[in-house]
């Protein structure tokens, strides 16, 4: 129903109605002022608004249909893997053992869970040839703070923390963020023009004050860093350390290994390689696996089986503590778990494979019509720059009469009309204008050509009718909009 456009709860709110009705109470009431001190009563009655149960319904089962979701359509959101999370993960995660159990159990009764959750840590392990995983962060992002702590007490251990963190330029945001909250300098290291890091330009920046390089590998432009094995052996000579950003692992798994590449310390994203529901601020998850050097270091409790059973270990006097209150996002531990033993490895092996045959399919049916950015195969997401647009025009000008130009932008809104999820666009900041397409392994062939026929669709109505494109979306409850202050000044109340 997006016609209409939906009012706050607190604009359908009438006085006096309510979504419920009790039984009088055979309890005597109490005022609240006979039992708590009266530093606590609130002065004024709390705004809450007064809807009956079927406005209530309504209203929330409007809102979650103008979502945008995996499960209603396309949604090649660029970097994300926006993939399909089968149900089968959510029948498992919801069995009562798993779904009821409390983190304050004792061991003895949480064996089923510590058993998966140790499993999990081998399938990783196995999966990006580490030798040792922790699950607990909560996100890739909190994966890199884990990774990089480690990373900083290992360097402290043999007597010095360092300072440095090499970056390349077209690292996702969080890299940066993550070593500078971890108290290090970031320096940038340029790509080379196809691209990928290249030796030459790391090799003048190492010195020994460089922790680690971080490392997205196939990178955020969907290219697989070739030299990684010749950057390990130059970091390793210098003492320092090679972290892996393993959010694209989907493109990678079960047919190399990370591990086997040279690197030390590695974050996965389960919520995009593993499906385990994914945005909307949900939880996450972001385990850390670690070669041997680094195991002391690994955040506690470490989960140790004995024997048959499993039991949790606190005393390890050179970890660096907690990163998450008891064992991390447990259910999403559950969904990975259940996606891994569904696949097996030869589904793990297949799923990659799709992801790129998808990718490079869809690169292949848009790369006349968009600008490639890069003229290596991808692997798991194409990207076009904005070169092409110099061939079209909005039609209009700017006051002083300069062409006003038709933008990535205008193509990603059109895409809306159409029922697509626009691409990432405008990102990575090395790419012009990009527009960055990662279809996944999930989606078939029917979609994929449904999409590129609607690209180029879009580009001819461009030529004839622009506006259709700077004017879009046409059939959203809200047009374009100020994203910047819609961002920054939400307006979530009448
Ligand atoms: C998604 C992503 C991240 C951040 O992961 P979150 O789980 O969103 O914190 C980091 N690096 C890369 C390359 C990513 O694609």
């Amino acid at each position: 129903m997006k016609t209409f456009n939906e009012q706050t709860i607190f604009e359908i709110s009438s006085s006096g109605r309510k979504g419920y009705s009790l039984p009088k109470t055979e309890v005597p009431q109490v005022n609240p002022d006979e039992v708590i001190p009266k530093a606590f009563l609130r002065k004024t009655k709390a705004k809450l608004p007064e809807v009956s149960e079927f406005d209530v319904v309504r209203h929330f089962t409007r809102l979650s249909q103008w979502n945008f979701s995996i499960d209603t359509a396309f949604y090649p959101l660029g970097s994300c893997t926006m993939k399909y999370n089968p149900r089968i993960n959510e029948e498992v995660a919801r069995f009562p053992g798993f779904a009821l159990s409390h983190p304050y159990q004792d061991e003895k009764t949480m064996q089923g869970s510590l058993q998966l959750m140790h499993e999990l840590q081998n399938y990783l392990c196995e999966i990006s040839g580490m030798d040792f995983c922790t699950l607990q962060p909560a996100a890739g992002a909190h994966g890199e703070f884990t990774g990089l702590l480690m990373i900083r007490s290992y360097h402290e251990s043999r007597g010095n923390p360092r300072t440095k963190v090499i970056i390349p330029d077209s690292a996702h945001g969080t890299n940066p963020a993550s070593a500078a909250i971890c108290g290090y300098q970031v320096v940038t290291v340029k790509t080379g023009k196809d691209g990928i890091v290249v030796p030459e330009e790391l090799a003048p920046l190492l010195d020994n004050e460089v922790a680690c390089l971080m490392l997205t590998n196939p990178s955020t432009i969907g290219l697989f860093e070739k030299n990684i094995q010749k950057i390990a052996d130059l970091l390793h000579s210098k003492g320092a350390l090679l972290y892996c950003d393993g959010a694209n692992m989907n493109a990678l798994m079960g047919v190399a290994r990370p591990g086997d590449m040279g690197v030390d310390c590695m974050h996965y994203n389960l919520h995009k390689t593993f499906t385990t529901p994914h945005g909307g601020g949900g939880p996450g998850a972001g385990p850390v696996v670690v070669k041997k050097i680094l195991e002391p270091f690994l955040p506690v409790p470490v989960i140790v089986k004995e024997g048959d059973t499993y039991r949790l270990e606190t005393n390890c006097p050179q970890s660096i503590g907690r990163v998450r209150a008891f064992f991390g996002n447990f259910g999403m531990f559950v969904r990975a778990y259940t996606y891994i033993r569904e696949l097996g490895p030869d589904g793990i092996r297949k799923t990659c494979e799709m992801a790129v045959l998808n990718a490079n399919y869809l690169r292949a049916l848009l790369k006349d019509h968009l600008t490639l950015a890069y003229e290596a195969d991808s692997l798991h997401e194409a990207i076009f720059t904005d070169k092409f647009l110099k061939d079209y025009s909005t039609g209009k000008v700017t006051k002083d009469g300069r062409p006003i130009p038709l933008k990535t932008l205008d193509i990603a809104k059109r895409l809306i009309d159409y029922g697509f999820h626009p691409p990432t666009v405008y990102f990575p900041l090395i790419v012009s204008g990009s527009l960055m397409i990662e279809p996944t392994e999930t989606e078939n062939k029917q979609t994929l050509d449904a999409f590129a026929e609607t690209v180029k669709k879009i580009l001819a109505e461009a030529k004839t009718t622009p506006t259709l494109l700077t004017e879009a979306p046409h059939t959203t409850p809200v047009r374009r909009l100020d994203e910047v202050k819609a961002v920054r000044e939400p307006k979530l109340r009448a």
